[in-house]
């Protein structure tokens, strides 16, 4: 195939290109401002206005999502909604709608399944598809892509932006490419044309610590990764640092996993941001417990056990800090899981400070085989996997509020 080619073959030309050359054509959806979008197509009032989901003003959260009115203000994902009310005081600001959004997100998902069997939900806005195998009954992938915009603005007067390539993170760079509405195809070869010239903080994986990193040694650019040579890189960054030449390179995975394939539960947990910063240390006490009491409630209903506790805590810099303990055994106590978090709070001294946030949760799951009798008595807190029973069979007879422990109740009071 002649690389050099300038590209402006009609589509089927296209697919040929993208079927001669053996590989995969992997399409990433990812929904224009997603919330607010929602929140515009549900009420014609909110339309070509700045809407800001997330936190209300006069709350301490944070921006989920905003519409491109709002955008032009500098507010973004992720920032205080205290800033966002300054940088946008005629803001229409919108408490987050969990349910409505996935109502949407499942609709769009079966648009998708009618253009491919191999569709694989990202988050709650976004999707990769394999469609190697189905692109051709449509007309080929742009025209498969363009169809699915279609039918996702006529179901939900909402926009996508498509990209297409052979490999996923590839597909999903290119959806980003021209936001909104958007539609860029990155053939096999040419991926370099798009790659090279862009900052190495669009690579996926290169967060704002590793993007230090690389300008130290002088690599800006997605093309400086590439050409940087290879031993020095593993000497700078070991495995990580060839895997990420690679992708400069444009080598990456191209597996879809359908969503019927159970995904794989890797961990859980819970947090809470206090109204104020709390320093007294029963409090704080009281809501760790609580939080224990939440995840170990979780691992039971999914019949699981962990082995791998974390702790999280913000103080009022709004520094996020975690820490983990490893236990020899897995567990699904409440109690257990309490203390070890609670052991990792105290060591650390992380309440010495007021605390902003507080969150527990759990990883390295097993699933639970039946527990003998032994199991149960040889376990220091053996007592305590009984309350940890009777809670649960109250919960679930009469509602998740029902019940907890002493200590974790006077949180509420
Ligand atoms: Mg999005």
């Amino acid at each position: 195939m002649n690389k050099k080619r300038k590209f402006c073959a009609n589509d089927r030309t296209r697919k040929d290109q993208l079927e001669k050359s053996g590989r995969k054509i992997i399409m990433h959806l990812d929904m224009d401002a997603f919330f607010a979008s929602v929140e515009q197509a549900h009420d014609p009032r909110l339309r070509g206005k700045p809407v800001i989901v997330g936190g209300v003003p006069g709350g301490r959260g944070v921006v989920s999502t905003c519409s491109y009115e709002a955008r032009k203000y500098g507010v973004r994902s992720a920032m205080p909604t205290a800033r966002a009310v300054k940088l946008c005081p005629e803001g229409i600001f919108i408490h987050t709608s969990a349910n409505k959004y996935s109502h949407v997100s499942l609709s769009i998902l079966s648009i998708l399944n009618e253009y491919s069997p191999n569709v694989e939900p990202f988050s709650i806005d976004e999707a990769f598809l394999d469609v190697t195998e189905t692109a051709e009954r449509f007309g080929g992938p742009k025209q498969l892509a363009l169809q699915i915009k279609n039918r996702i603005r006529e179901k939900h007067n909402l926009t996508a932006s498509i990209g297409i390539a052979s490999v996923r993170f590839i597909a999903k760079i290119a959806s980003s490419i021209s936001k909104p509405d958007g539609l860029t195809i990155i053939e096999p070869g040419r991926e370099k044309e798009y790659l090279w010239p862009m900052p190495i903080c669009n690579l996926w994986g290169v967060g704002p610590k590793s993007e230090e990193a690389f300008k130290r040694i002088g690599i800006k650019t997605i093309g400086d990764l590439a050409r940087f040579p290879k031993h020095r890189l593993k000497r700078y960054f070991g495995i990580v640092g060839e895997t990420l030449r690679d992708m400069a390179n444009g080598i990456g995975e191209d597996e879809i996993r359908p969503f019927y394939d159970e995904p794989e539960v890797k961990s859980m947990g819970h947090e809470h941001t206090f109204e104020r910063d709390i320093s007294n240390p029963d409090l704080i006490s009281g809501m760790l417990l609580f939080l224990s009491e939440k995840v170990s409630h979780r691992l039971r209903q999914s019949n699981f056990r962990c082995k791998t506790i974390t702790i999280k805590v913000r103080h009022s810099d709004f520094r996020l800090k975690s820490r983990e303990a490893t236990l020899v055994m897995p567990t699904d106590c409440a109690v257990t899981i309490y203390q070890c978090a609670r052991l990792l709070l105290v060591k650390n001294r992380f309440m010495e400070r007021p605390i902003r946030l507080i969150g527990v949760s759990v990883s390295k799951l097993e699933k639970n085989a039946v527990e003998s009798q032994l199991e149960l008595m040889a376990n220091p807190h053996g007592r305590q996997i009984v309350v940890d029973r009777v809670i649960d069979s109250l919960k679930s007879k009469y509602g998740e509020h029902m019940i907890c422990r002493a200590r974790a109740r006077m949180v509420f009071q």
